[in-house]
């Protein structure tokens, strides 16, 4: 499995080229991850790529990219809304033990697994929820009480600013992580950011290490309080994206 040298290699090579630093107690532990995973995958399905190469550049490399923001160095605390399998949540804690990471997804076989890994790194401060973002963004246990949620391939643009900026504390940041286009989609979302209280600080374009996949990072800052009329109850912000 990943033990395979030349996985290891790769790994780190491209770590490397990121400017992320990952002692050899760090890559073990992304490498017992993906044993974990794939074994799990038998049972529940958590991904559908089982090929080791691909889940170094899609799930983990991917997953640690939004470190370059510097948005996840120090005490933070962080949620990852729609985490599925515990992307990028997972590696990020692996990155930074220091996070405090809340990971929340509507499918309870995603959050049992979760559960299981948290158990199995003896993982601190780190909670896996079930249920979804427009109920627990209404809940004033979690209500702007993030310095950063971070979210990959859950929604569009507009509908993944209700889930996320809810949750984000004045002066904190919803960093989405998208593909290469994402102007249509951030025109959309304009509306929703504004009316929600955010302002897109910057849009990060890149290239994973390697490799032709493009992703684009978008860094949105809380400004200002979120109206309490927002998130609208479940299934509204998918099915009636706030749009200007
Ligand atoms: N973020 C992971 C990744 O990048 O591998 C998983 C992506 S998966 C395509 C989308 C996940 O978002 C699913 O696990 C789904 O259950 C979750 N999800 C979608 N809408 C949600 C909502 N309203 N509240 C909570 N989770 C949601």
């Amino acid at each position: 499995m990943f033990d395979v040298m030349n996985n290891k290699k790769i790994f780190i090579e491209k770590t490397f080229k990121m400017n992320i630093n990952l002692d050899s107690e760090k890559v073990n532990k992304f490498e017992e991850f993906m044993n974990h995973m794939l074994l799990w995958n038998e049972r529940v399905r958590l991904t559908s790529i089982t090929d080791e190469n691909e889940i170094i550049d899609k799930h983990f490399i991917d997953s640690l990219t939004v470190v370059n923001t510097k948005l996840f160095d120090g005490h933070k605390k962080v949620m990852d809304m729609g985490t599925g399998g515990g992307f990028p949540g997972i590696p990020l804690k692996f990155y930074n033990d220091e996070i405090e990471l809340t990971m929340i997804d509507s499918r309870l076989k995603k959050i049992e697994y979760l559960e299981t890994v948290i158990e199995k790194f003896n993982l601190k401060n780190t909670f896996a929820l079930h249920g979804r973002a427009e109920d627990y963004g209404r809940d004033n246990e979690y209500r702007e009480k993030f310095d950063v949620v971070v979210s990959r391939a859950v929604a569009e643009l507009a509908t993944l600013a209700e889930f996320c900026l809810p949750f984000v504390s004045v002066n904190g940041y919803f960093v989405a992580m998208k593909g290469s286009e994402v102007e249509d989609e951030l025109n959309d979302a304009n509306k929703a950011i504004s009316i929600l209280g955010g302002k897109v600080e910057k849009i990060m374009k890149f290239q994973l290490p390697d490799s032709d996949f493009s992703r684009s990072i978008i860094v949105i800052k809380k400004v200002e309080l979120t109206p309490k009329s927002y998130p609208r109850t479940s299934g509204k912000p998918k099915k009636k994206p706030i749009k200007g």
